[in-house]
């Protein structure tokens, strides 16, 4: 008897245990399967690239990699609509390596001779030296090689490692159609074109340089073009000079970085170098980076920081190359300085926990600003972006706002910078706030010199937390600016 029910016990128990296994082994299906499409090792990547993947740490393909990848290394054309800060650099570098490796046979003599078998365009030189660190890093287990050439530096060490032959040139294109001209560069063997910020070429005016560069190309190649953005020019361009592409979009081009807190000061003008040093000492103690709308403005505003005792670093079109290279290391060390860019410096630039980025003076265009806080908050972290909107700015304000389909809080924290009413509504709507005809409300009013306390903050050689040079708070979640709802009056816009 006692034998039976010891029978049965152990019976029940492993029932017990046999569901508990298959419901564990259930689990771990659908939670492989989820996985299944965005493990880079289902995607088929050749062995050295899966190795460079590991030795980064990369195992899961963000979403443009999971989309973009099976179609550039099936050979397709690709539209790549995508924010930066999405993993699109190794989008379009891993499955371009992986056809160098692979697709040689193609074209062995191109391959023996190492001629440029795939030319990447970008608009800047930092960003055309960000994507040659992508195709070090990711083909460092590969003899292929790349080059990289751009303005503002001398050609003469680009063109003798022209001369080594080279499987990838990566490129600004007004020294690149500087090189062509001189017959350093020859383009009759590039079997792929890709266009990295398409959007941000345009907007520099690259167009004709474009057009010369594609006809110096072959007609018969695999052409990628990645934009932050999909106006209708890069449209027109995709059409032309793209064979029914894959199109691949990750995130609406008019959404800012998800994980951004967005908030803005109402200030005067003349208030807003002090509002900026007050928000440094006080607040944004940690890597920070200011936009100014002109190259000046941003010298001139690390000058007034280094007044204030405040470490400042600018970058923008007019310095060296030296000089843009140096701002950036010193930014991206553990004690970096304020950085003061102008949008065309700062674009596509991979700087990581970057805390806050102010948008000192609003930009011209509502895009502008998504990318400017997509420096923030990139790959998923936290970050806080802060503008400084005066009455003259408010018609930009509200562009932004539509844009991104919200309304920015109005932060209040530094109450003797803010006005205490915000903007009415119809301020900003017409030309006439633009130009300044209509002093709002908000405005009126002088509100006298700032209190002087509380900026005593980031003064030299202290040795509290946060950047050094900073005496304020540490750097920490708790920088955050305080806000409170905009008024009624204001909510329309
Ligand atoms: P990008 O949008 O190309 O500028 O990339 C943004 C940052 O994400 C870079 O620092 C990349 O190294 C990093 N990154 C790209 N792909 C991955 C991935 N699959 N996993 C983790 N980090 C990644």
């Amino acid at each position: 008897m006692a034998h039976t029910y010891l029978r049965c016990l152990a019976l029940a128990e492993l029932a017990f245990v046999s569901a508990r296994f298959f419901h564990h082994r259930c689990a771990l299906a659908q939670r492989e399967k989820s996985f299944t499409l965005s493990k880079f090792e289902d995607l088929q990547l050749a062995k050295p690239l899966l190795r460079a993947l590991e030795t980064k740490g990369y195992e899961i393909a963000t979403p443009i990699q999971a989309d973009a990848i099976p179609h550039v290394m099936k050979g397709s054309d690709l539209v790549g609509c995508a924010q930066t800060g999405t993993g699109k650099t190794a989008a379009f570098a891993l499955p371009t390596l992986h056809r160098l490796l692979t697709a040689g046979k193609r074209n062995p003599s191109a391959r023996e001779q190492r001629k440029i078998r795939v030319l990447v365009l970008a608009p800047t030189r930092e960003l055309t030296a960000q994507i040659g660190d992508s195709f070090s890093a990711y083909g460092r287990y590969t003899k292929l090689r790349h080059v990289m050439i751009y303005g503002g530096v001398s050609q003469v060490p680009q063109v003798r490692k022209l001369k080594g032959g080279v499987d990838t040139l990566i490129a600004t294109p007004g020294r690149l159609i500087d090189l062509i001209g001189q017959g350093h560069v020859d383009l009759s063997h590039v079997e792929m074109l890709i266009f990295d910020e398409a959007d941000q070429m345009l907007d520099m005016g690259f167009i004709h340089d474009l057009r010369r560069i594609v006809s110096h190309v072959p007609p018969k190649r695999q052409t990628l073009m990645f934009s932050a953005t999909m106006p209708a020019e890069i449209r027109k361009l995709a059409d032309e000079w793209l064979n029914k592409p894959a199109n691949v979009q990750t995130a609406r081009a008019s959404a800012p970085a998800e994980k951004v807190e967005q908030s803005v000061y109402f200030v005067e003008r003349r208030m807003k170098v002090q509002l900026l040093e007050q928000f440094l000492q006080k607040t944004a103690t940690g890597r920070t980076l200011v936009f100014s709308r002109t190259k000046h403005g941003a010298d001139k505003l690390v000058k007034h920081l280094q007044k204030a005792k405040i470490r400042g670093a600018a970058i923008h079109g007019n310095k060296s190359q030296s000089a843009r290279k140096r701002a950036l290391e010193q930014f991206k060390s553990k004690s970096p300085p304020v950085l003061v860019a102008t949008d065309v410096a700062a674009r596509g630039l991979d700087i990581r926990d970057v805390e806050h980025v102010i948008n000192y003076d609003l930009p011209e265009t509502p895009e502008t600003y998504v990318h400017r806080i997509g420096r923030t908050g990139r790959a998923g972290a936290e970050g806080r972006a802060v503008s400084f909107c005066t009455s003259d700015e408010v018609y930009q304000l509200r562009g932004i706002e539509k844009l991104i389909r919200r309304k920015i809080e109005i932060a209040t924290d530094h109450p003797e910078f803010s006005s205490d009413v915000a903007p009415p509504a119809t301020v900003g709507s017409g030309k006439s706030a633009r130009r300044g005809n209509q002093k709002p409300r908000w405005q009126k009013g002088g509100r006298g010199k700032p209190k002087s306390g509380g900026a005593k903050g980031r003064s030299k050689g202290s040795t509290s937390g946060g950047r050094p040079g900073s005496g304020g708070k540490p750097a920490g979640k708790t920088g955050g600016a305080k806000r409170r709802r905009r008024p009624a009056a204001s909510s329309k816009g």
